[in-house]
């Protein structure tokens, strides 16, 4: 369980900072040129750009992470970047390109600074593609963090076994 937290505080902390990575433009932006329905593009924007954390995330698992019996699945790992990175420009085309079509869907804005309310069952709706992909995203980093263990020892100490071993 102490191994599942420990990867789970590394994808929390990768996850968090491309969050404020995000956030931040956007509300300067906001704050000069505001534009209609901003959180609930913001929330797509979050969904799409959170992602690409997960770049790290796998990175440092199949280096740093101690797969024993499951070494199989160290072989996915490069398979997994790939789809993280399709994934993530699938979803940044959706929020970037795609948005204002989809509230299109839900109805046509009044004006330029309408706030029409888009309520969390609406927005699934709406973006439940960009949300399939980034609880797929999830799901599996979970699996491998309850899976791969910490290693435990450092390669200095490693050595010194192998060279007690021997002698
Ligand atoms: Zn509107």
């Amino acid at each position: 369980m102490v191994d599942f937290f420990y990867w789970f505080s590394i994808l929390f902390a990768s996850i968090l900072s491309s969050v404020a990575g995000t956030v931040a433009p956007a509300f300067f932006k906001q704050a000069a040129f505001p534009r209609t329905h901003h959180v609930s593009k913001l929330w797509s924007e979050l969904i799409a750009r959170h992602q690409f954390a997960y770049i790290p995330y796998f990175i440092t698992l199949g280096f740093v992470g101690d797969f024993g019996k499951h070494e199989v699945l160290k072989n996915f790992i490069l398979l997994l970047l790939v789809w993280v990175f399709i994934s993530y420009l699938i979803c940044v085309h959706i929020s970037s390109n795609l948005q204002d079509r989809r509230f299109e869907k839900h109805h046509v804005c009044k004006d330029s600074k309408c706030e029409e309310h888009v309520g969390p069952l609406a927005f699934v709706k709406l973006f439940r593609g960009s949300i399939i992909l980034a609880l797929a995203l999830l799901v599996i980093s979970l699996i491998y963090a309850g899976v791969v263990k910490r290693q435990h020892q450092s390669s200095g100490e490693k050595y010194e076994d192998h060279v007690s071993t021997l002698s």
